[in-house]
Order: structure tokens, then C-alpha cells, then sequence
């Protein structure tokens, strides 16, 4: 069948590698479902989107359907410094988005594809406006935790106390979830945060959730399921997760990365099994350069096998070029490689990995329980602080290099040597290890044809269907 026939959906991102991921995975899955796909996002990204992993603007096949890519200016050049500063940019986006997209829309009609259903991640909740607005229906991809959906949603809502400044340290209760400690909240909600923006561009979402018909979620039941049933008596919930695993695409060439990934698998290939600590903060943190001293003595000192993902900064971020202390890479020699971006999703398949050290960014949280990796936590701010709480005391496939963000202390090599040495050896790392594969299992069930995750995506693209008739 041709993609002509299919129930078109159209995808509209905000561009941000932590965006893009789950929400071209979520295109994906739809895909393989039998939608027609189409994915959005400004031209800025898109045209790195198109390097990195050779994209092209035929509908490719995925599983029964077809996904394709439409990129749009933004309006502005792409070396636009006020592009970093979420409080400008995203006006600017909207103004464009809400002229555009249904620009985009009604081309695709004329085309012969119209578009039955638009579908946003967090940061552009004006899309539910445009649907609203072309008489279509909207859902929206949360793409953090469940738990996390559920911090926000309280706050917003005023309906149990969060630190403020009068309490700056008070822990928080939200009904079925762990008590969190007042810096285990979601960082941005904080009094404190240098944030507000991301707290504002988060909570932006929220003032239009009566829109979306649906509000997918990149975690599954089993993972978060007392919040999830709990949440779910309030937001019209369905989770989806984990998008990384997607059984009718396993080697899809559509990916969303930004970087080309340096090749590394071929050094993880002459390395034993379960003997390298993988290193990554994702996308957006940056590290200090004395926080990257430790490491590289911590890493020195214990003596593992290591492949650290160091990524230079973004070009109108002002920062300095981190640098690794002089003489390291040659006292580690064939022991570690560094490189500024890896292919992840391939490297916490690889059998060589022991362990991952992370930010706890949630699609790093989710690849890791999909992979059955442990891991060590070590969350610089925002949702990461609450990932790591999930990860370490309720998940239990992780130990805390660090309670709390790390963004503004430093964290010392013997606390980082002791940390690597406990999650690669000895019994903790064992039974860490256990729980992930325990994790990676029941994340295979839920994808799986018939598991919680793939009924409630093929809900979804029933609704979706219906409702374009
Ligand atoms: N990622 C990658 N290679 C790297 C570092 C990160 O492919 O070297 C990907 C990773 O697989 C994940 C995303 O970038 O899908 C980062 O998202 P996450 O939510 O973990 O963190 P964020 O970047 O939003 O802080």
C-alpha cells in the first residue's frame, strides 16, 4: 500500500536533542503501526538531523507505514545568539510555528495527505492551538518520567507544599511516590533555580493540557505504575514506553541525533565483557573543567576501562573548551577513549559495557533500564535529580555518586574512584546488574505485541483513526 492512503499524523518538535529522540521514536512506532509519519521541527536542527544520519524527504518505510520530514525556518539565523535564551526564543517560535504549521498542514491536504491528528512535545504547547483552531484533534509526548509529569502537575496546581523561599528545605510528599527531599524535587521548581525559564517553559505545557485528547508517555506501566494509575485518574494518560525499543524497527536508518556519532564500537569490540564504565551527561550539560579534572583522576585512580563522552560546547554558549588534565590520555592509553559524541543507544547494548555513569537525563534513564545497564547517578539538575531518586532507591539498578544536582559543587576523584570501583565490582554491582536485566525484561514484555505499552499504542492509533473518518 502507498503511503497516500495511510491516516496522516503530523509531528511538531521543539529542537532539542532531548525532544527529538523520543518524539521521532514515538514517530516511529506510529509508523510501524501503519500511520503515515510526518516529523517537524525548525530547519536548524533539521538540516543537522539530515547530516548526521543521512535523512531524506522520501516517505521511508517503517514496519506497515511510512515516516517522512518537512523542516521550517524559525525565522531567525541560524548563529542568532538569542536562540539560547528559552524566554526569547520560544515567542518567536510560536509566532512562526502558528503561521507555518498550518501552512504545512494545508499544503499536505492539497497533496493529498491530509493530516488527521497533530502530536508536540513539552516546550510548544501552542500546537494544540493550531489543531484547535483547523478543527483537529492534538495529543502531546511528555518525555520525562511519569513521576516527574506528577511533580509539575502538584506544583502547578498549588496542591501540597513545594520549598519556597521562606522553606527553602522542605521535602515534599506527593501522593504514591517516595518521599523527596527538598533537592530531590525537579530542580527547576525550586526557589533557588537559575532556571526559571526552563521552569516557565515547562510549565507552559500545563496551562493548555485540556487540549491534547491524549497524553503520551515515553515510561510504562510496570516501571511507574502507582503513579501512572494515579495520574491517570487525572490527565487522560497513556504510556508508550520505552520508544527506544521498537520491535517492528529495530534497525531503522531514521535517527535523530544531531552529532554524527565518533565510531567507537569497534574499540568496545576488543575490550571483555562487562569491563568498560561508560560516560555521558547528554546533550545539554556542560561540565566544569574542575569537575572534569576529578573525573579524569577518578577514573585514573580506580583504574576501569572507560569510553567518556566529552562534547564540545555549543558554539554561541561563551564557554571554554574543556580540556583533560595534561598527560592523561597517554597514561590511559588503550585503557579509555574519550570522544565528543557516542552512538548510545549501540553503546549500552554493547556486551563490553559494565556500567554507565549518567546525568540521569530521562531518555538516558529509560535506554539504560532498556538495556539492562546499571548505573551511576550523577544528576546536574532539573528532572535529573528526581530520575536519580527513581534509579537508585526504587528501581534499584544504581548508586548516587551525588544526592541532589551536581551542577554547582564539585564531586572529588575519591568519591568518583570509589563509585566507579562499587558499581564494577563486588556484590552491590552484581545485584545492580540483576535488577537491570530484570528491567530490560519487563521493558521487551511491555513493547511487545500485546504487552501494556503496544495495547495502548494501538488504542492510540485507533482513536486517531476514528477520529479522522
Ligand atoms: N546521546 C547520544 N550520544 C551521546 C550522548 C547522548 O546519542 O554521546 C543521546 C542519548 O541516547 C539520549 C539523548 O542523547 O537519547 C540525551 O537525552 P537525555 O534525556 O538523556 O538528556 P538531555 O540531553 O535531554 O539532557
Amino acid at each position: 500500500m502507498g503511503s497516500e492512503s495511510l491516516v496522516h499524523v503530523l509531528l511538531v518538535s521543539f529542537p532539542g536533542q532531548g525532544h527529538v529522540n523520543p518524539l521521532l521514536r514515538l514517530g516511529k512506532r506510529l509508523a510501524s503501526k501503519g500511520l503515515l509519519v510526518t516529523f517537524t521541527t525548525p530547519d536548524s536542527i533539521g538540516k543537522q538531523m539530515k547530516k548526521a544520519s543521512n535523512l531524506t524527504d522520501e516517505p521511508t518505510p517503517v514496519g506497515d507505514g511510512f515516516i517522512r520530514f518537512e523542516f521550517f525556518e524559525d525565522g531567525w539565523d541560524e548563529d542568532e545568539p538569542r536562540r539560547q535564551d528559552l524566554d526569547q526564543y520560544l515567542p518567536q517560535l510560536e509566532l512562526v510555528g502558528k503561521e507555518l504549521i498550518p501552512r504545512m498542514i494545508q499544503k499536505n491536504a492539497e497533496q493529498n495527505r491530509p493530516v488527521s491528528c497533530l502530536i508536540n512535545n513539552p516546550f510548544i504547547p501552542w500546537v494544540s492551538d493550531v489543531a484547535d483552531s483547523l478543527g483537529l484533534p492534538s495529543a502531546m509526548l511528555w518525555v520525562q518520567s511519569c513521576a516527574c509529569f506528577a511533580a509539575y502537575y502538584h506544583y502547578y496546581h498549588g496542591l501540597v507544599p513545594f520549598p519556597d523561599e521562606k522553606n527553602p528545605e522542605i521535602d515534599v510528599q506527593l501522593p504514591c511516590m517516595p518521599l523527596l527531599k527538598y533537592d530531590e524535587v525537579p530542580s527547576f521548581l525550586h526557589p533557588t533555580t537559575p532556571y526559571p525559564f526552563l521552569r516557565r517553559a515547562i510549565l507552559g505545557q500545563y496551562r493548555n493540557l485540556d487540549k491534547p485528547f491524549c497524553i503520551l508517555m515515553d515510561t510504562f506501566q510496570e516501571l511507574e505504575h502507582d503513579i501512572i494509575e494515579y495520574m491517570s485518574r487525572i490527565s487522560p494518560i497513556k504510556t508508550v514506553g520505552p520508544l527506544f525499543k521498537n520491535p517492528k524497527a529495530p534497525s531503522s536508518t531514521v535517527r535523530g541525533d544531531f552529532m554524527k556519532a565518533d565510531d567507537c564500537i569497534e574499540w568496545l569490540d576488543t575490550k571483555p565483557a562487562s569491563s568498560v564504565v561508560y560516560i555521558s551527561f547528554g546533550s545539554v550539560v556542560y561540565l566544569k573543567q574542575e569537575q572534569v579534572d576529578e573525573i579524569a583522576h577518578g577514573l585514573l585512580n580506580s583504574g576501569v576501562s572507560f569510553l567518556w563522552v566529552m562534547k564540545p560546547p555549543h558554539k554561541d554558549a561563551g564557554l571554554e573548551l574543556l580540556v583533560l588534565p595534561d598527560g592523561f590520555l597517554e597514561k590511559v592509553g588503550d585503557n579509555g577513549r574519550v570522544v565528543q559524541w557516542s552512538p548510545q543507544e549501540k553503546v549500552l547494548a554493547h556486551p563490553s559495557v559494565a556500567c554507565f555513569v549518567t546525568h540521569c537525563g530521562w531518555n538516558s534513564t529509560m535506554e539504560s533500564l532498556t538495556s539492562g545497564m546499571p548505573v551511576v547517578a550523577f544528576p546536574q539538575w532539573g528532572d535529573q535529580v528526581t530520575d536519580a531518586v527513581y534509579l537508585v532507591d526504587v528501581f534499584k539498578t544504581g548508586i548516587r555518586m551525588c544526592r541532589g544536582e551536581a551542577e554547582n559543587r564539585i564531586i572529588p576523584r575519591e568519591e568518583i574512584e570509589k563509585c566507579l570501583l562499587e558499581a564494577t565490582s563486588g556484590p552491590k554491582a552484581a545485584e545492580m546488574k540483576q535488577n537491570a536485566l530484570k528491567w530490560k525484561k519487563a521493558a521487551e514484555e511491555a513493547v511487545a505485541e500485546g504487552g501494556s505499552s503496544d495495547r495502548n499504542i494501538q488504542a492510540f492509533v485507533d482513536e486517531v483513526r476514528r477520529r479522522s473518518v
